[in-house]
């Protein structure tokens, strides 16, 4: 017997399939759909000294007082290992010390032969996890940043084929905070008189493991709808993917 078409809604998948998780996660990875790895950076007064010798009396402990100094440093985060790290600090930009081969390494660090000067919105190399990140000033991130993308997935349900739609959300912070979510969005399928029929996803307290689908009176398509996603022009963007 066949069964009304909103009866399907307690039988929609809430989370996308495991490939496709890993498909777009690839895909983040790869700094192509949404947004990219950031090395957030801060000006931050470092206290530099000479080195603490084996053996030290009181006066070279005195000596070694006066030779602190203060220099402006970076306070750096990256945000995809989260590692905290101190760089060198120029105006826009941060100072990494470079080895021949290219590899960075952290600490404080003044322009020179061993080290290049990363201004906002290039790419360096992460000392701790090697991933190019762009240099980003901090304060750029102290409201967030969302990115988004649309997703949509063939799945099939009872005797249905149904389209889900996933809304990719991809979220960092200043503190170096970077989340991807997958929240359920809505879902269309064709019911057997051969009609599309729309369910819209209804999260219950902000929750996507709570989500509900609620039958929709009329049909749209989802790719058609703008919706935010940061980088986008005005913030809009329209479209997405579908998983192969
Ligand atoms: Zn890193």
């Amino acid at each position: 017997m066949d069964m009304n078409w909103k009866a399907l809604a307690a039988m929609l998948p809430i989370q996308p399939c495991d490939e496709l998780k890993q498909d777009v996660l690839m895909d983040i990875y790869d700094a192509r759909g949404l947004g990219s790895n950031l090395i957030l950076y801060h000006r931050e007064s470092i206290s530099l000294a000479d080195e603490i010798q084996q053996i030290m009396d009181p006066q070279d402990w005195a000596r070694w007082e006066q030779s602190k100094k203060r220099r402006w440093g970076a306070r750096c985060t990256c945000t995809c290992c989260g590692e905290d790290f101190i760089a060198g600090y120029v105006r826009n930009g941060i100072v990494l010390t470079e080895g021949p081969d290219g590899q960075t390494y952290d600490g404080y660090a003044e322009l020179g032969p061993d080290s290049t000067a990363y201004l906002d919105g290039e790419t360096a190399v992460c000392p701790h996890c090697w991933t190019a990140a762009e240099v980003t000033r901090r304060s750029a991130l102290r409201q967030g940043r969302t990115y988004q993308a649309l997703q949509a997935e063939v799945v099939h349900v009872e005797r249905y084929t149904a389209v889900m739609y996933w809304m990719v959300r991809r979220w960092q912070d200043a503190d170096g905070t970077d989340t991807t979510v997958f929240v359920p969005h809505s879902a269309l399928i064709v019911d057997q008189e051969g009609k599309l029929r729309r369910f819209r996803a209804e999260l219950r307290n902000g929750d996507v493991r709570e989500t509900v689908w609620i039958p929709c009176a009329w049909s749209r398509d989802p790719m058609q709808m703008a919706y935010y996603s940061w980088e986008a022009v005005n913030h809009r963007k329209i479209g997405g993917w579908t998983l192969a």
